[in-house]
């Protein structure tokens, strides 16, 4: 057989191989991949909730004001009850006095029931961070072992390199760019063995002219319906 057709085959046999990697690295990734993905969705979980915290504590925060201003306002109404001179703005003094209590009251009603989330919150909180702590102590563990096997692989893929890159730099320069320039459209499928006759990359029937040239791998051969380098098995 023609040493370049026979590179060639080689070749591509070669670069099939590493694209047969891809999905099995894809496969030793994908665990690793499923667990970060539930680190982030836990991320945001927790995120929203420290936000709804804060707004809670702001709320909070803004009924300790209320209260405070109105028991300074409740002061001033104790200040004037003492000055009062007549029973009419006395009893105005008490509605004023009474209110601000009712304004009190229901503050501090409005706090507690805040109080009362901001402890489911907080319980919510630390359980969410406990299942954070547990999932990246799963990762750390899942990252050794993705790592250990990508590891593997990669020294199967940089010998498969190695043999490339040394058939490459003994072919024929014009042979290799005819060949990269199939590898344009028909990808790993460049060089396509002929079965029952037929250009296994396109389907279409080889006539026999085509066909006893390609038997006779004297010369490289393309498929007269889609271009690719056409050859035969060893056991057609
Ligand atoms: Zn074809």
């Amino acid at each position: 057989m023609n040493k370049f057709l026979k590179d060639l085959i080689e070749l591509n046999r070669l670069e099939r191989k590493l694209k047969e990697f891809e999905p099995v690295e894809r496969n030793i990734k994908a665990p690793l991949i499923k667990l970060e993905n539930q680190r982030k969705a836990l991320e945001e979980r927790l995120e929203k909730l420290e936000e709804e915290i804060k707004n809670i504590k702001l709320k909070r925060s803004k009924n300790e004001l209320l209260i405070a201003e109105l028991k300074e306002k409740l002061k001033e109404i104790e200040e004037k009850q003492a000055k009062v001179k007549s029973e009419k703005e006395f009893k105005a003094l008490q509605i004023e006095e009474e209110l601000a209590r009712e304004q009190i009251e229901s503050a501090n009603e409005e706090i507690e029931r805040l109080e009362k989330i901001l402890e489911q919150k907080e319980e919510e909180k630390a359980e969410l961070k406990k299942e954070l702590e547990k999932l990246e102590a799963d990762i750390t563990l899942q990252e050794v072992e993705v790592r250990e096997k990508l590891e593997v692989i990669e020294k199967q893929k940089e010998e498969i390199y190695k043999n490339r890159e040394k058939i490459i730099s003994e072919l024929n320069p014009k042979i290799y760019r005819f060949y990269e320039k199939i590898k344009r459209w028909a990808g790993i499928t460049a060089v396509t063995p002929i079965r029952k006759q037929a250009c296994s990359g396109c389907n279409m029937k080889i006539n026999d002219k085509v066909f006893s040239e390609v038997l006779k791998g004297e010369e490289i051969v393309t498929c007269p319906h889609c271009g690719r380098v056409l050859y035969v098995e060893e056991e057609e």
